[in-house]
C-alpha cells in the first residue's frame, strides 16, 4: 500500500503535511502548493509569523487589505487578507510543534 503524507495541521482549504517518501513538508491552500525542506520550512515558519499585517498590508482595488509576500520565485508572489494571514501563521506554528514532537519521538 502506498504510503500517505503525515497531517501537521489542516485547515479549511490550508493543509501542511510531511511528505512519506521524504522529509519535505508540503503546504497547500486552494491550487497553491508549496513544497519545503524541513530547514526552510522553519524559516518560512519564523519569518511570516514575524510580520506585522498592519504595517505591511496595502489595499487592493477591490477595497479588501492585504499583505504581499514575495517567494523565491520573483514572479510568484503570495497575498493573504488578515483572518487567511491568522490562519496561516496558527497552521505554521501547529505544523512546526508536531514536526518538533515527531523528531523527538521517533529520532
Ligand atoms: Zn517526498
Amino acid at each position: 500500500m502506498e504510503k500517505t503524507n503525515t497531517i501537521l495541521s489542516r485547515r479549511k482549504n490550508l493543509s501542511i503535511e510531511r511528505c512519506s517518501c521524504c522529509d519535505n513538508i508540503i503546504l497547500y491552500h486552494k491550487n497553491l502548493l508549496l513544497k519545503f525542506s524541513p530547514k526552510s520550512f522553519q524559516k518560512f515558519t519564523s519569518t511570516l509569523i514575524d510580520l506585522d499585517f498592519n504595517k505591511r498590508s496595502i489595499t487592493f482595488a477591490d477595497g479588501t487589505e492585504r499583505m504581499v509576500i514575495n517567494t523565491q520565485q520573483k514572479e510568484v508572489q503570495m497575498c493573504f487578507q488578515k483572518s487567511e494571514f491568522k490562519t496561516i501563521c496558527y497552521a505554521l506554528e501547529e505544523a512546526s510543534v508536531m514536526l518538533e514532537v515527531n523528531d523527538i519521538l521517533y529520532t
